[in-house]
């Protein structure tokens, strides 16, 4: 049987947004990411980080500061390997190869085809309206994390998102109980 995944994207989702964060100190979860990422890998899905670091494109910040900073916050996840995988997009606007930026679905079907994943079994999880239109075009179940959605987003997530999680307890459970019961 396809495995499932949830696509998650990273910051103002599962750490506080620094706008093009470099320093591995500054990393902050988001309240309840840690005990939700948990509960979700303890259910037996996959957790893949897709998410757009254009500060690399834009010369700001390196790719291993990018991951130095993926390291910090799977340290704070509480379980090193807890994250099967992190896709960044490291294009900016208008680069050659921006064509994966979220709100594109090609980062989640490149990650279906190398794990083994059926989209339409997964899920994905952010806070902007381009995460959700990335999840909706790969075929995915998507919800909107309001935590730290971006205001200006609001109206169009809440029509285009499957679900409006209110927190990060709220987004769990409801993926833990849509996952029993297929499209
Ligand atoms: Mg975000």
């Amino acid at each position: 049987m396809a495995k499932a995944a949830v696509f998650l994207d990273r910051d103002d989702t599962l750490i506080e947004n620094v706008p093009y964060l470099g320093d591995p100190t500054q990393v902050q979860l988001l309240p309840g990411a840690k005990e939700a990422i948990t509960r979700l890998h303890q259910a037996g899905l996959l957790l893949i980080v897709v998410s757009n670091q254009s500060g690399v494109g834009r010369g700001l910040i390196s790719k291993a500061q990018v991951r130095s900073v993926d390291a910090k916050m799977e340290e704070l996840l509480g379980s090193k390997g807890i994250i099967t995988a992190f896709s960044h997009c490291y294009a900016a606007p208008g680069d050659p190869y921006d064509e994966r930026r979220k709100p594109s679905p090609l980062m989640l079907q490149e990650a279906a085809l190398e794990h083994g994943l059926s989209l339409n079994d997964s899920f994905m999880v952010g806070n902007r309206l381009s995460d959700i239109q990335s999840g909706h075009a790969a075929g995915c179940r998507t919800i909107i994390l309001k935590l730290r959605i971006e205001p200006g987003d609001e109206k169009a997530c809440a029509e285009l998102a499957t679900f409006s999680a209110k927190d990060w307890p709220a987004a769990s459970a409801w993926i833990l109980k849509s996952k029993e019961s297929p499209l």
